[in-house]
């Protein structure tokens, strides 16, 4: 059973800057991860079951589309990607790339929580 706040209106705008922002959706004081990834069952604060919404492969997805467009494109247009090798490029992208992609998958997922408590499309209804 879900608590929610009385009188909250629950906008996209709401679930999403509070999802990114790794707070509770419905209340966006009590934390939302239990874990690096893991959505706590419950929130410590207003007692809303976080848990039940199943983000899937939703926050991958939008982390694959960020990174890809933001950084890996953005790369080509560096004259070091021409002219140094194969082995000096992924030396120095690689570790970069996974350090950027890691730190926004936790941060998409909290924001396709968020839609998802907007929408109100968790497991139970
Ligand atoms: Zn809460």
């Amino acid at each position: 059973m879900s608590v929610t706040t009385v009188g909250a209106e629950r906008t996209i705008k709401t679930g999403l800057l509070r999802g990114i922002a790794g707070r509770c959706p419905n209340c966006g004081r009590g934390k939302l991860f239990a874990g690096y990834l893991k959505v706590a069952k419950t929130c410590s604060h207003c007692g809303h079951a976080t848990g039940e919404y199943r983000a899937d492969d939703g926050p991958a997805y939008f982390t694959i589309l960020l990174i890809g467009h933001l950084v890996i494109a953005p790369l080509l247009a560096f004259q070091f990607i021409l002219t140094w090798s194969a082995e000096m490029i992924l030396a120095t992208t690689l570790p970069t790339l996974a350090i950027l992609t890691l730190m926004l998958l936790r941060v998409a997922k909290g924001g396709v929580v968020g839609v998802l408590w907007a929408t109100r499309a968790n497991a139970t209804q």
